[in-house]
């Protein structure tokens, strides 16, 4: 059966928790690893250790070809026009960072507004806040429906010439919402504003195709698509990344260098200054390579039929209510049980083996909107997780409610 052989693939399923089996359901915080990819980082550091680009060596010269053809295999992965649009980043946070930095801290202007939505996690937030407080700009937030949705009349109404970026988490961690970010795109595209999307939990569940979208910035994390943690992508079209400034000076950014001037590298080099973390690069194209070896088909079947089920399982358990409802929704359940604190629910699941995350799941003003002082408890869901793991979490939570 395949289900049991993907699950093969991955050697921390097997962990036991407090004398139980794993139950991991935690995967918007972080995916596991399959032996591929803890394999190829092994690999890296047992027979190819070295640094890249700049040495004659042999080793050397087998670390650059590793880590340049990752950087193919995620351009192919996200179908981006060049290889050099590709830059590599600790994660998405970084990547959020470099665009503010590198790119908006020299186009916003007194004045200019800077629109995301009432979804966005910290990450795709505090940068824009604080951005538009240096420069006097104004931050506008698409709000949500009852559902969990974006309201799009309100964006579109939103959007003017003063819009300078639309920054759009695509698939929200906390409530599952996948927002429909081609039409973000291509109404930002009418008033001339640039767009980022936050891809973390995204890309694990679908394929993407930026050229498509038609995304100026797309940024993702390496951790959240069964790859290493510390390591990212920054997609941005090639005329963007030209007019950039870089992020970080120093080694490697740089054509050439003198004690009064430098010029800087090519892309993609010019954002990759420093030595970069070659095994999580290296970890990450292995990581894609695993993914397109499962294939989104199953993938998006798999996490469709866990969700239809667990949410049809969750919804009868007595005094439990559900957090998001968006129509197009990722496999990740939100909610609250009256009358039990959510960090207690986790706790409380923990001693059965089972792992789901509790809080405010970085996104404390949406919490804050509905009025959910203890944020809620979220059950995230991957291709690798079983409906019997899902028995297990309903039991779990019938269990937990007995006790109240
Ligand atoms: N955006 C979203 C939607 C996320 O879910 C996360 C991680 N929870 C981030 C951004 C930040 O990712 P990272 O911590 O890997 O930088």
């Amino acid at each position: 059966m395949k289900l049991e052989k993907i699950r093969n693939d991955f050697p921390i399923l097997n962990e036991v928790v407090h004398n139980k089996p794993l139950v991991y359901l935690d995967n918007a915080a972080t995916t596991q690893k399959p032996q591929m990819v803890i394999d190829a980082i092994s690999n890296y550091y047992t027979h190819t250790n070295s640094n890249i680009h700049r040495s004659a060596h042999t080793l050397a010269s087998r670390a650059t070809e590793l880590y340049e053809t990752a950087r193919d295999t995620i351009q192919q992965f996200i179908h981006a026009a060049h290889r050099h649009e590709i830059n590599f980043t600790r994660g998405t946070t970084e990547g959020i960072n470099l665009v503010m930095y590198s790119w908006a801290m020299h186009n916003i202007q007194e004045g200019d507004e800077i629109i995301i939505s009432a979804l966005e996690h910290h990450s795709n937030l505090v940068p824009w806040q604080q951005l538009c407080k240096q420069k006097k700009a104004k931050l506008l937030i698409i709000p949500i429906n009852e559902h969990g949705e974006l309201m799009m009349d309100i964006y579109y109404k939103q959007l003017s010439t003063k819009t300078k970026l639309v920054a759009c988490v695509h698939t929200s961690n906390s409530l599952g919402t996948i927002n429909p970010v081609k039409d973000i795109i291509e109404k930002a595209h009418l008033f001339g504003a640039k767009v980022l999307i936050d891809g973390a939990q995204a890309v694990a569940h679908a394929p993407i195709d930026v050229q498509a979208l038609d995304a100026d910035f797309f940024v993702f994390s390496g951790h959240k698509l069964f790859g290493p943690t510390g390591i990212g992508v920054l997609y941005a079209k090639e005329e963007i990344l030209n007019e950039m400034l870089p992020f970080h000076f120093g080694g490697e950014m740089i054509k050439t260098v003198t004690y009064e001037e430098t010029t800087f590298n090519t892309l993609p080099y010019k954002f990759e200054a420093g030595t970069p973390n070659i095994a999580g690069v290296i970890g990450l194209g292995a990581a894609i390579q695993y993914v397109q070896s499962i294939g989104f088909d199953f993938i998006q079947e798999q996490e469709k039929t866990l969700l239809a089920y667990a949410t049809e399982k969750i919804k009868q358990i007595n005094g439990l209510r559900i957090i998001g409802t968006a129509a197009n929704k990722a496999s990740v359940i939100s909610f609250v049980i009256n009358g039990i604190h959510t960090y207690d629910v986790g706790v409380l699941l923990d001693q059965m083996g089972i792992a789901i995350r509790t809080g405010h799941h970085c996104c404390m003003p949406l919490m804050d909107s509905l009025s959910l002082e203890g944020g809620t408890c979220r059950a995230s869901f991957s291709f690798y997780n079983s409906q019997e793991e899902v028995d297990i979490l309903i039991a779990g939570l019938e269990r937990v409610v007995r006790m109240i």
